[in-house]
């Protein structure tokens, strides 16, 4: 096979503790997943079916980097998220059956164009341009599950130069991870690599140039991202 120009490289997460790393297919996000989060955004939490949106797999950001403030916004918002990334794919997996799927977690910042978002929202439109940006999804190191397990609980925390902005608990999440996972495998068929950020906490709020932001998911370390000049 020749192609008409060189592939892009394999967008990818580093692995903890290891060399390797983990290629990523696609990244799924869930909206509104926590419901102290979901009163902030101004709507009323409930048990609704979960709706997911979506960041392309190259806008990954790896722990320790540097991210330009992104164009075209003027409220840039930090969001602390529990990231599952599949191992085994498939569809219309069973909740019972659902973390037998999961490689392993880490933590996530999904970077968000806030203005954009709500202006799309509130119009009705696609969230793509307020959510998959160019260096939006901040992710990693994942953990394997050999090694952490299936946390189920525990704090999610988001600091900003060194301020606590948002707290939650992973036992808080309106839908659990398996629920999580059966129902995005009802709409699509999961494939490894296929990353889930699984909604955030309360307490989102604006990022400004030089701002260091930490992430930190019990058990599964911190993820440090600075946030640079407007780009
Ligand atoms: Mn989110």
């Amino acid at each position: 096979m020749e192609y008409v120009f060189t592939p892009p490289p394999v967008p990818s997460i580093a692995v903890a503790g290891s060399d390797t790393r983990m290629p990523v297919r696609r990244i799924f996000c869930v909206g509104r997943n926590y419901a102290e989060h979901a009163r902030e955004m101004g709507m009323d939490p409930d048990r609704d079916p979960p709706f997911f949106f979506m960041k392309p797999a190259d806008a990954i950001v790896n722990d320790a980097e540097t991210v330009a403030y992104p164009p075209l916004t003027a409220n840039l918002h930090h969001e602390a998220e529990l990231v599952v990334v599949i191992g085994t794919g498939g569809r219309d997996i069973a909740i019972a059956d659902a973390l037998d799927h999961v490689w392993g977690y880490g933590p996530g910042n999904d970077l968000t164009r806030r203005d954009l978002q709500i202006a799309a929202r509130d119009k009705g439109r696609p969230w793509d341009f307020g959510k998959g940006f160019d260096r939006s999804a901040v992710l990693g190191p994942v953990h394997p599950v050999a090694a952490v397990g299936h946390p189920a609980s525990g704090a999610i925390t988001l600091s900003v130069n060194g301020v606590e902005k948002q707290k939650g608990d992973l036992a808080d999440l309106i839908w659990s991870v398996p629920e999580v996972i059966a129902i995005l495998s009802q709409s699509v068929t999961l494939c490894p690599g296929d990353v889930i950020m699984t909604g955030t906490p309360a307490g989102v709020g604006p990022l400004l140039p030089g701002d260091v932001c930490v992430v930190r998911v019990a058990g599964l370390g911190d993820l440090t991202t600075t946030i640079g000049p407007r780009a």
